[in-house]
């Protein structure tokens, strides 16, 4: 903490100094900078997209918003079909003859996580399925899609059971605070999902194995030992089963953390590009993203629980006996929980966009400085902008952007380009 703090300083220290420098820009980095356009070059990338390419990006990228809007609506109709046919009434009259306390819950949970799958199962295989094959975004088939979702199906049957079933069970032992207790309750399974994320579950859907050794893993790890990341390895795992998609990550934390690139950024792109993403990647090692992110989720989660419980109250208060719901530690009630949590999800999407997109605003500047690459990223953005608009407008990029948008990246490197000329190869 305390290296954090002095980093923190010296980079403030450094700032100011720089910002005082500006007033002298050596005449051979003015000359070069004028002779660079940033704009014009930020162009010339954009342009490298031919109007066919941009055309179905654009196509795709916008119906996902509209598909986020359908997905919430259509899991309020779900909701429905529980509470208003008597269906979760008949799923508690089930379960309420277990006479061992909190099976019935457990049961009744187990029964609904199943129902509400098969309810949400048509939009699901359109979405995932269908629409990725419409766009030539998948290479998967319907067997193998089929296996992909079982197995998730698995993991949300046993982790969403235990995770409901705490939760309930913090409900009958903390009464009217029960939303601090839920919110933390799931807080303490994410970061334990992200810890065991990349050694148990991401092999559940891919093969991950040390990259080959040879030039480019000693150029990563020269790059990783540069910026005092203490990697002795990195994983490449085969992505291409699913799609075409370049992309790499960091996942986990503290012992599971690593970092791992996918074998279409293997396949498809030159070693510049690929150190160009690893550079990213890094950044996110090197700020602590992970810990960062399991904090703000925590604040969120903490805002979203809080403003689910008075909702719940609100509705149960009038329509309670309406929808056969006796409180909040009736388990009846679930249906409507996941109802508040989707719509409020919904609505914070923008927020929630903002906060992992500053992350990576700030992981592509990283990346910028430790590969040096700027061409290689805007590359990189290109193959990026098949499945995502590249020229969003301001708003449209706040609202729906978990990444910054193609444009504002290529800017960005162009930028980093026209103002480290003298120091680019
Ligand atoms: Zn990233």
């Amino acid at each position: 903490m305390k290296k954090i703090f002095c980093l923190f300083f010296v980079c403030c220290l450094l700032a100011a100094l720089n910002s005082q420098a500006q007033v002298s820009i050596p005449d051979t980095l003015q000359k070069t900078t004028q002779a660079f356009d940033i704009n014009t070059a930020t162009e010339r990338w954009l342009n490298t997209l031919t109007p066919a390419q941009r055309a179905k990006s654009d196509a795709y990228f916008e119906g996902g918003y509209w598909l986020q809007l359908w997905s919430t609506l259509y899991a309020i109709l779900v909701g429905g079909i529980f509470l208003l046919t008597g269906l979760s009434r008949g799923i508690k009259n089930l379960v309420v003859g277990v006479s061992i306390p909190v099976l019935p819950n457990i049961f009744y949970i187990f029964i609904y996580l199943l129902l509400a799958y098969v309810f949400l199962f048509p939009l699901n295989v359109y979405q995932d399925y269908f629409r990725e094959h419409q766009y030539a975004l998948s290479n998967m088939t319907f067997p193998a899609w089929l296996k992909d979702q079982m197995i998730g199906l698995g993991l949300m049957l046993v982790f969403g059971s235990l995770i409901l079933m705490l939760v309930y069970w913090a409900i009958s032992k903390t009464g009217k605070s029960w939303w601090l207790w839920g919110a933390g309750i799931v807080i303490a399974f994410a970061a334990f999902g992200a810890f065991i994320a990349p050694v148990f579950l991401s092999p559940l859907f891919n093969d991950y194995k040390p990259l080959a050794e040879g030039k480019l893993k000693n150029e990563i790890l020269s790059m990783a030992r540069a910026n005092s990341i203490p990697a002795e390895n990195v994983y490449q795992f085969d992505a291409s089963k699913q799609s075409d998609r370049v992309s790499a990550n960091v996942s986990g934390f503290a012992s599971t953390t690593r970092i791992s690139l996918n074998d279409n950024l293997l396949k498809r792109c030159t070693p510049a590009e690929i150190k160009a993403v690893m550079g990213h990647e890094m950044g996110h090692y090197v700020m602590n993203h992970v810990y960062k992110g399991l904090f703000e989720t925590a604040v969120f989660l903490v805002i979203l629980f809080a403003l689910v419980n008075i909702f719940f109250q609100m509705i149960i208060s009038r329509y309670g006996d309406r929808l056969g719901i006796a409180g909040i530690s009736d388990i009846g009630g679930l249906p409507l929980l996941v109802v508040l949590f989707t719509v409020a999800s919904f609505i914070f999407t923008p927020l929630t966009n903002t906060m992992v997109r500053t992350q990576e605003t700030e992981a592509d500047m990283f990346g910028l400085n430790a590969a040096r690459e700027p061409d290689g990223e805007a590359h990189v953005d290109m193959l990026l902008s098949e499945y995502r608009k590249i020229d969003p407008g301001y708003w449209e990029e706040i609202i729906f952007y978990d990444h910054p948008s193609g444009r504002n990246r290529v800017h960005m490197a162009m930028q980093w380009k026209a103002e480290h000329l003298n120091d680019c190869k």
